[in-house]
């Protein structure tokens, strides 16, 4: 068997969730998903270039030549998302081609469901960003007889965007959402609490007021009256504050016992990190700016970090995934990745975080994308069902792409598999 071609679609959800089509010289073709990027169906169409012809099979060669191609090429980590998206395509290819479920190739199953946690922002659902984190309306949410958020300047402590403080921040909002989220049956949420307030001084210079976090504690404590200790909760702050700000934070939000607090300061500053980590009792995440096995390593061997929170539709693959989840393990932390793809990267996810074993939670991030499984076929009802997501035994991924519904909800301007932009 012989890769004939890589094709992709861009679908308009709550991020831009970019789809690959690998085809075969036979009838067979394998679906993966890339963590969204600006123009990376041009990076990865590059691939044909150099894939066509090989053996589908080949799966870590192929992300070899891949990473030697792209990174040549100074693509640098957005090769990595079309690496990431091709490699999990193969290993559908690899998968049906033996009449296996992809994780028996990822060394096989610790488990028959995997538990999922809900993203739910800042309590409030329905938004979409563009590549470049600006608020939009695809056409499909525009339909929805909630009128379309103002649109905000992009604010550098709240990528979240279109929120205000009146509307959204109260701790009310989170309550209800959280009262939602846990009636639906999941065991884990998580919520930003990295909010614009009118109690900032200023909007990049990383420091929290008194009155900041306060207000930060009160959403903690009025999510945490709702969950109680039946559902974990965890907070996001998205790399906006300093290292004693971070750490002030961190510690009053102890007495709450938080699943994790994540992503506190800039990434890639590893031992500004680990300070914050090693200062406060409160579980600090983080992962999601990390790419290849080695940067992970450094946040392990350097003690900055307590849950690993790396995105498989971004490190480089799932085999890539899997390294990153054993050297977490050999230091004793947990993984629980970070997700914000459709259905096909989600249950690429699915299938590594059902081989590894030092596996927490994986994230949702689509709870407010109507068409989530309308995308998906060769399964019966809802993905998500009570907070899990059953591990499938059908050969590959398990699922397929629906093209027909695909097709309602393409991104203008991108080709949609065969046929051009
Ligand atoms: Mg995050």
């Amino acid at each position: 068997m012989r890769i004939a071609k890589i094709e992709t679609c861009v679908l308009e959800a709550n991020y831009d969730w970019t789809i690959v089509k690998v085809k075969t010289d036979s009838s067979m073709v394998g679906w993966g998903e890339a963590f969204v990027a600006p123009s990376l169906t041009g990076v990865i169409a590059q691939l044909n270039e150099i894939l066509p012809g090989e053996d589908p099979r080949d799966v870590d060669r192929l992300c070899r030549l891949m990473r030697t191609a792209l990174g040549s090429s100074g693509t640098a980590s957005m090769g990595f998302h079309a690496i990431s998206a091709v490699e999990i395509a193969l290993w559908d290819i690899v998968g049906k081609s033996y009449g296996l479920p992809i994780y028996q190739f990822l060394g096989g199953k610790y488990r028959d469901r995997v538990r999922i946690y809900a993203d739910c922002h800042a309590g409030e659902g329905l938004s979409s960003l563009s590549p470049v984190l600006l608020p939009r309306t695809p056409a499909w949410m525009a339909k929805r007889s909630r009128p379309p958020a103002a649109k905000p300047e992009l604010n550098p402590k709240y990528h979240g965007g279109q929120k205000s403080e009146a509307a959204a921040v109260r701790p009310r909002a989170y309550a209800r959402r959280a009262r939602l989220m846990k009636q639906r049956g999941f065991t884990a949420l998580k919520f930003d609490v990295d909010v614009p307030t009118r109690y900032s001084f200023d909007d990049y210079n990383r420091a929290l007021t008194p009155r900041e976090i306060d207000l930060m504690v009160s959403l903690v404590a009025a999510v945490k009256g709702v969950l109680g200790k039946e559902v974990d909760l965890a907070i996001d702050c998205h790399w906006n504050y300093g290292v004693n700000d971070a750490l002030r934070l961190a510690r009053a939000c102890e007495p709450y016992d938080l699943l994790w607090l994540e992503d506190p300061v800039p990434p890639l500053n590893t031992d500004a990190l680990r300070r914050v980590t090693v200062g406060t009792t409160t579980p600090i995440a983080t992962g999601e700016n990390h790419y290849q096995r080695h940067q992970f390593r450094e946040l392990l061997e350097a003690g900055a970090v307590d849950i690993l929170a790396p995105d498989f539709q971004k490190v480089g693959g799932l085999l890539e995934g899997r390294r990153i989840a054993d050297l977490a393990d050999i230091h004793f932390v947990a993984v629980a990745p970070h997700n914000i793809s459709g259905p096909i990267g989600t249950m690429a996810s699915v299938h590594l975080c059902a081989a590894i074993p030092n596996f927490l939670a994986l994230e949702w991030h689509a709870a407010a994308v109507p068409f989530f499984d309308d995308l998906v076929l060769g399964r019966r009802g809802p993905m998500i069902q009570n907070g899990y997501i059953g591990v499938p035994d059908r050969p590959g991924l398990g699922i397929e792409l629906n093209e027909a519904v695909a097709w309602k909800y393409r991104k203008p301007g991108e080709p949609f598999f065969d046929r051009p932009a």
